[in-house]
């Protein structure tokens, strides 16, 4: 039996929806949420990213605001500008667009962010507190994902996880998150020895690789939910993700599309967080 079709995109207008009550009580107070982008270069990956972040916040009724700076800016520019953006109260969220260039350090660059604007969930105390199971901004992807397994009834507590890729971005906070549902989860990466062997285990499969089509029909167990993170652009201009949807799908329960799938909840993700932060800062500006 073919898989179901996780619909991210589906999923996602839900959650801009239900963002709306929300945001209509923060505009009852006089605020309204604003998320400021900074973009370093002139990546055309990294700028279709920001200007579908930013056209998913005009249709969620939250402000943005884009800072385009030259690839060949100085560390230290960058930071007073953001340090300019972590002052402003009228900015709840500030994100850095990554890659940056190669002479900036994007560890001092994201620690610039205040944790309390780091709607992207990358600075180390929101970090720490993920992995210490405390309140915090998570990164989107995973976060996102985490929305979708429980919005599609995929079961997690006691089942065998197996997340592929060990980034800070998606593979690190992923299994933290499968973790915190009381899944057992296997990390792996490009040093795992046998990865066939220790994918076809898992119940719930998360591909974040970064390799088209990296994952086979024969890596799968039959019925699992197959979460397929990667965007990979191909020579004919097209996108496949990490996992070969249409072999995979006779041997999945679920699986999610590329496109289509965890991409539109990523940007889902950030306004609400986006969202969060300016409640957040309501609330400590009322207690004040
Ligand atoms: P990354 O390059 O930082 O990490 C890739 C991971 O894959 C590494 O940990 C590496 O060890 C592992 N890996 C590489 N080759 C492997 C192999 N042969 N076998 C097993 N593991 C291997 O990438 P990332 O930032 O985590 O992103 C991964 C993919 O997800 C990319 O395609 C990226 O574009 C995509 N992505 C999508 C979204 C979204 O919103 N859909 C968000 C972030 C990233």
């Amino acid at each position: 039996m073919a898989a179901q079709i996780i619909d991210g995109r589906a999923i996602a207008a839900d959650l801009r929806r239900e963002l709306g009550p929300r945001v209509a009580a923060l505009a009852a107070r006089g605020i309204r949420p604003c998320l400021a982008v900074v973009l370093v270069g002139d990546d055309p990956a990294s700028r279709v990213y920001v200007r579908n972040k930013v056209r998913a916040c005009a249709a969620t009724g939250v402000d943005s605001r884009d800072t385009v700076l030259p690839a060949q800016i100085g560390e230290h520019e960058l930071l007073s500008t953001i340090a300019g953006l972590n002052r402003d109260p009228t900015v709840h969220g500030v994100l850095v667009q990554l890659p940056l260039p190669p002479h900036l350090d994007a560890g001092h660059v994201i620690e610039s962010i205040s944790p309390g604007k780091d709607v992207d969930g990358f600075h180390p105390s929101n970090m720490g507190a993920l992995l210490a199971g405390r309140p915090g901004f998570v990164p989107c992807t995973p976060a996102g994902i985490m929305v979708m397994l429980e919005r599609s009834g995929v079961a997690l507590a006691g089942k065998r996880a197996v997340v592929i890729g060990r980034s800070n971005i998606v593979g690190k906070p992923m299994a933290l998150l499968l973790l915190q549902r009381d899944a057992t989860v296997t990390i792996c990466h490009s040093k795992t020895r046998d990865l066939p062997a220790l994918t076809r285990e898992a119940d719930i499969l998360v591909a974040a690789i970064g390799r088209p089509r990296a994952v086979g029909a024969a890596m799968v167990k039959p019925g699992a939910c197959v979460i397929d993170v990667g965007i990979n652009r191909l020579d004919d201009g097209s996108l496949a993700g990490d996992v070969d949807t249409a072999a995979v799908k006779d041997v999945a329960g679920w699986i999610t599309p590329v496109p289509g799938g965890v991409g539109p909840m990523t940007v889902a993700m950030l306004i609400a967080s986006c969202v969060r932060a300016a409640e957040l800062a309501a609330a400590s500006e009322a207690s004040d």
